[in-house]
């Protein structure tokens, strides 16, 4: 065991959320949004590691799910779209969650999820629930009627059922294909919070997988392999992880199967993806209130029928909650990101070791211009050593390289390993080499 070296502490605590939270924010890896008006409840925005990290995640998920497969291609919708397709897909309708009010303290509540926080607190009586849609309306042009009204999408799925035709005709798919997306979505939910958790304005990436119903249950399990292996992918370990299997009765009325995947997060054990079988539920609205054929045609068969659907549903930003409460390590005198490194926001960092030594600094910057046509390397020349390297874990660097003196004679760097914090001495002529190994 090295010294001063602690093995990890789990985020398990509230309070522990505090603490990734403000680590965050002192990082750049999200902020309050709007702070200097005193920000806009529940709005964050991701700072300059956050968005890297964050653009990781998705990159590593386009390339896994969509880049690496012949099944599978990508749309990227508008966030308005008809508001007959939210009639179709049920939103406008069923889209809702039950609001009640309390009488004592007049805050609003999810019926269905009365905190025992208020229980404790106020204890005050609530009104009868009502529903409540969670649909962001506006108005589409200058005039604010009813026929302009439009919705900022609840979701990114409807779309790859919307766009269905188009891609079938446009593309070379073939039955079993599938069409996945990332993008923006808005809820208005009634009890946003836990940081990123719950928010009225985040990410998905979704998939559409278009089968023959015959074979439902295989594609099911395959894709719920999937979501493990990407979990995995993601460093998210097991026991973290719960498989919620929807009961009869408690499911969307369109799915006979549905898998809520838990994570185990610092506040609770809560739905991090879910993974539907929705039958041919949606292509089925859409064609009755298009009017349109949105039928697949068997290239060898000639058949035509509708497809079913297996929807395997990621939260961009639930994922990055997650990898971040899973990968902090509070230790003796650090905290630690120990994230996996490709999702890592920069792959190496570079230091002089001394700021006001210019051959140091020309060296140092040699080697970042070198270095950075293969990876995104960090730069950092303030303050001592030690303060560079705390301020390279807490974003969870793999790999520190510093240019010292002995770099001018003997062309070798210190290379310090963000886990267990050794260093080593490598010639700059193996540092590609070496670093290519290791990342
Ligand atoms: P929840 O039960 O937590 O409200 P949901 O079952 O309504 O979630 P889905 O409609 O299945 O969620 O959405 C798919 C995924 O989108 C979720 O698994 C989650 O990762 C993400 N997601 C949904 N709502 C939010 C939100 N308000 N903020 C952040 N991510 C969200």
């Amino acid at each position: 065991m090295m010294m001063g070296y602690k093995i990890r502490k789990s985020i398990d605590m509230v309070s522990d959320m505090d603490k990734l939270v403000s680590l965050c924010k002192r990082r750049g890896f999200i902020f309050p949004g709007s702070e200097i008006y005193g920000g806009l409840a529940n709005s964050w925005d991701y700072g300059p590691v956050g968005v890297e990290l964050k653009n990781n995640i998705k990159q590593a998920w386009w390339k896994r799910f969509v880049g690496l497969r012949s099944d599978m291609v990508g749309i990227d919708a508008a966030l308005m779209m008809n508001p007959k397709v939210w009639e179709a897909s049920g939103h406008v309708d069923n889209f809702t969650d039950p609001l009640a009010d309390c009488k004592k303290c007049h805050q609003r509540f999810r019926a269905d999820m009365i905190s025992d926080e208020h229980a404790k607190t106020c204890g005050g009586e609530l009104t009868e629930a009502k529903l409540f849609n969670l649909m962001f309306k506006t108005h589409l042009g200058p005039v604010e009627d009813a026929s302009a009204v439009v919705y900022l999408r609840p979701e990114t799925a409807q779309a790859m059922f919307a766009d269905f035709k188009n891609v079938v005709d446009s593309s070379r798919v073939r039955i079993p294909f599938g069409i996945a997306q990332i993008g923006k979505a808005f809820r208005n939910e009634i009890t946003p919070g836990n940081f990123i958790f719950r928010t009225r304005e985040f990410e998905q990436m979704e998939i559409e997988y278009f089968i023959k119903e015959d074979r439902w249950q295989e594609h099911f399990e395959y894709w719920l392999n999937q979501m493990k292996e990407w979990m995995k992918f993601c460093g998210l370990s097991e026991k973290n992880l719960h498989f919620y299997e929807i009961p009869d009765g408690e499911r969307a009325h369109y799915s006979k199967r549905t898998v809520d995947i838990e994570y185990s997060f610092p506040f609770g054990m809560k739905e991090l993806y879910g993974i539907a079988y929705r039958t041919d539920f949606d292509l089925k609205r859409h064609q009755e209130y298009s009017g349109k054929d949105l039928r697949y045609t068997d290239p060898q068969t000639q058949e035509k029928y509708l497809p079913h659907v297996i929807e395997p549903t990621f939260g961009v930003d639930r994922t990055l909650l997650a990898v971040l409460s899973e990968h902090f390590y509070e230790e003796e005198d650090r905290i630690v990101l120990k994230l996996p490194t490709p999702l890592a926001p920069y792959k190496t960092a570079v230091f002089p070791l001394l700021a006001n030594k210019p051959q140091l600094v020309e060296k140092a910057q040699e080697l970042l211009s070198d270095l950075s046509t293969t990876y995104p390397i960090a730069w950092d020349d303030r303050g001592n050593i030690g303060k560079r390297y705390y301020a390279q874990d807490e974003i969870g660097t793999p790999f520190c390289i510093t240019v010292d003196f002995e770099t001018l004679d003997t062309d070798t760097v210190t290379v310090r390993d963000r886990d267990s914090m050794k260093q080593e001495r490598i010639a700059i002529h193996e540092l590609k080499e070496y670093l290519k190994e290791k990342l």
